[in-house]
């Protein structure tokens, strides 16, 4: 066997459960680790915490003497808490989080050492942006790009360090990251939604757009993970045979969490609440080694946050326990893949949860309003809102050979399918006293404040609605949510500054009433809007015929899937909502293709190197057994030793036509690459990626996979699927 495939076995073997004290409440270390509302209180004095509150609220910028109040108040807390070290922390578009670490520690021009930080620290930073991804907004000879403070997102500690969220710009003001767009759609979304809030509740001040995620991965032990080239530099397994029992059984979902993990979830858990991640739910995932966590909703930027904190956390506390944590959308061929629906709502200041039906009709009014929006919205910018979800590691899952499809679709549910019909039939104009009566008792007022649906659900829907929100089910398991979410909140603001316009036009111009004018708009929107909801089985060959029928999209890979970001629409939407300039919107386009290319010409050169120095030698060294073994026949039987080594030379055979085939394709691949490479446009690189070389990947693995079957399991160089998956 592989020396590195033995040792890493072995390795494994040896590996025992950490113990996790769990003492006292979770509820009592909630954000202990967070300069939150409770601590602000305690470190600030009534004005700058008032000023900060305010700046929550409105978006205000907070002034250079309240700032310098603010980081004093925080630099004291954060010493209290043993901290040595502050860090502006942000999104670059690496899609991973950054930050750049400076101690407290200061010397004053007497030689005096003492610990400093003042608001212009606090505000903002310039890290060296010259190696983030720009898309080309920033010339090299304008390299200079800073950190701006965002104070909607608390500042916690880290270890020993003071980590302060922060939007990264570059010096000429365009976003450098996923924050700054995501807290613009958020503006975006809280005017609009605010606005229309207000025709049925006069004091409604904000609306919030909450986020709810749930996280997907994999846990592999750090040593067998380690072993195998492909999951080291790619996060997934380029080749590997299927194991002889893998999910069949169904015997790992909800199933008994293994000791080893659930020591590893409990101190991550620990952590993450100390943090204020509201951790909440836990459990074995369909794959074997696949789990999922979730928690709490809350305000949609901070929970970008906080689920970007839980990977890095994740990837750390796997560490030290042993295991290697995949965020991959799809490790391993012929399992599960890994995704992180996100649950979205809008919650007004006043504690309503707009998309929850509720006990008046005036209230479902309301929860249709914004219900009907969110669908016309989905169904205007469908093709968009896919490419918020695109990635070379999600094309492994969206319209491949799992779900959800590439094919957005809403899921509505009998109950409110039914409510739609009806008010399909709502009149034009003014209504008779009839009609409004019949409206309010028997269509309005019949929505349940608990939908049955709601437990009814169709797993196979993109896009549905659970009862009380809208679950966006296509989002990539290591995906930075801000990017669905950017999307999302922009095109329902779009889609609500739309109708509040169409809405008060008919109470100014038609003269009608706000019921009915509200009444009228809906109708022409359900009518409109119908092709983009379906019940039915969106994995089914025949929904695909039929969505093409209605003319929604169907992107199957990341190249097709981005192209709708170049087009006026879309560069119009974004510049109208305040979201993005043109300049942003192609800078981030052109980031995406970029990262693309780069995943799948890793994968291209890490296979290129498995085939070639770990494959080829294998097969090689086993063929030379088995000749030696034939030679060694015929040495003793002479002539007559053919009829005896036909086991023999049929494996021999079997190998040396999948080993042709290996060979011959990888060839092809590594000639397409160079090709690919050779392109500059990058939209024709990521195509040529995407067409002539990532195919070649399967093809490869067909064989490579094949001589894994007739290879001795000792001359194997890869640590196999029954190792990965099933070693505790
Ligand atoms: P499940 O769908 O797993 O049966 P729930 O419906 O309770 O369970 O919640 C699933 C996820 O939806 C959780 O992560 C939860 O935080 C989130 N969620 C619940 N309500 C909202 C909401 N109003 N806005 C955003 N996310 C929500
Ligand atoms: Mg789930």
């Amino acid at each position: 066997m592989s020396k590195i495939r033995f040792d890493a076995l072995t390795e494994s073997h040896k590996r025992t459960p950490i113990t996790i004290e769990e003492k006292g409440k979770r509820s009592e270390l909630f954000a202990k680790n967070v300069f939150n509302d409770e601590k602000m209180l305690q470190y600030l004095s009534r004005e700058a915490y008032k000023k900060v509150k305010d700046a929550i609220f409105s978006g205000k910028k907070i002034d250079r003497k309240i700032a310098d109040q603010v980081a004093e108040g925080m630099k004291a807390w954060a010493l209290s808490m043993g901290a040595t070290h502050y860090t502006h922390w942000f999104q670059p578009l690496t899609g991973a989080t950054a930050e750049k670490h400076d101690a407290f520690f200061d010397l004053l021009p007497d030689g005096r050492a003492m610990e400093k930080f003042g608001g212009s620290q606090l505000v903002q930073q310039e890290p060296d942006a010259s190696s983030f991804p720009s898309g080309g907004i920033r010339n090299t000879f304008e390299a200079r790009g800073y950190t701006a403070w965002d104070p909607t997102s608390p500042a916690f500690i880290y270890k020993t360090t003071l980590c302060i969220p922060t939007i990264f710009v570059a010096y000429t003001g365009e976003a450098l990251d996923n924050k700054a767009p995501l807290l613009r759609a958020l503006h975006a979304v809280d005017e609009a939604a605010t606005a229309v809030a207000q025709y049925f509740d006069k004091n409604v001040r904000k609306v919030y757009a909450t986020l709810g995620w749930e996280q997907e991965y994999f846990l592999l032990d750090k040593a067998l993970a380690k072993s195998r080239p492909d999951l080291l530099m790619t996060g997934r397994t380029l080749v590997g045979n299927a194991a002889a029992k893998d999910q069949q059984l169904d015997d790992h979902y909800f199933g008994v969490i293994h000791s080893r993990v659930l020591s590893f979830m409990s101190d991550l858990e620990k952590q993450c609440t100390q943090l204020g991640i509201p951790v909440k739910t836990r459990h074995n995932e369909v794959a074997p080694n696949q789990f999922e966590l979730a928690p709490v909703y809350e305000e949609a930027n901070l929970s970008v946050d906080h689920n970007l904190l839980l990977m890095d956390l994740m990837e750390e506390i796997g560490d030290k326990h042993g295991f290697v944590v995949l965020f991959h959308e799809k490790p391993f061929a012929g399992l599960n893949g890994s995704g992180k629906h996100n649950n979205w709502s809008l919650a007004t200041d006043t504690g309503v949860n707009l998309l929850s039906p509720g006990s008046t009709p005036m209230k479902n009014l309301q929860f249709l309003t914004f219900f009907v929006n969110t669908i016309k919205a989905v169904d205007t910018y469908e093709e968009l809102l896919r490419s918020s979800i695109a990635s070379a590691g999600n094309d492994h899952r969206l319209g491949a050979n799992e779900a959800p499809p590439a094919i957005l679709s809403i899921f509505v549910g009998k109950q409110l399918a039914s409510v739609l019909d009806e008010l399909e039939g709502v009149s034009q104009g003014k209504l008779s006293p009839e009609e409004k009566t019949e409206l309010k008792l028997n269509v309005v007022g019949k929505i349940p404040e608990i939908l049955l649906d709601n437990t009814d659900r169709n797993r196979t829907s993109p896009f549905a609605f659970t009862g009380n929100k809208f679950e966006m089910r296509g989002v990539g398991s290591q995906m930075n949510c801000a990017k669905p979410m950017t999307v999302l909140n922009t095109i329902v603001a779009k889609q609500l500054t739309d109708f509040k316009k169409e809405v008060d036009a008919l109470i100014d111009k038609k003269n009608l009433k706000k019921d009915e004018a509200v009444f009228n708009v809906l109708r022409e929107y359900i009518k409109t809007s119908k092709r983009i909801r379906f019940d039915g089985d969106g994995y089914s060959v025949d929904w695909e015929k039929e969505a093409k029928k209605r003319k929604l999209s169907n992107n199957k890979n990341t190249p097709d899937a981005l192209r709708v970001l170049a087009t006026k629409e879309v560069v119009k939407l974004f510049g109208d909502m305040g979201v993005m300039s043109e300049v942003e919107l192609n800078a981030h386009r052109e980031v995406e293709l970029g990262a693309y290319v780069f995943h799948i010409q890793i994968e291209g050169r890490v296979l290129g190197e498995m085939v070639n120095n770990y494959v080829v030698p294998a097969v090689v060294k086993y063929q030379n057994q088995l000749l030696q073994n034939v030679q060694g026949f015929k040495e003793v039987y002479g002539a007559g030793h053919k009829k005896l080594v036909g086991p023999q030379l049929d494996i021999l055979q079997k190998m040396t036509r999948h080993l042709d085939e290996v060979k011959k394709q990888t060839d092809a691949m590594i000639e397409a690459r160079k090709k690919a490479n050779a392109l500059t446009d990058i939209t024709k690189k990521a195509e040529a990626y995407c067409n002539e070389v990532r195919p070649f990947f399967e093809s490869i693995r067909y064989h490579v996979d094949r001589l894994e079957r007739l290879v001795a399991d000792e001359h194997w160089p890869f640590t196999k699927y029954r190792e990965l998956l099933f070693v505790k």
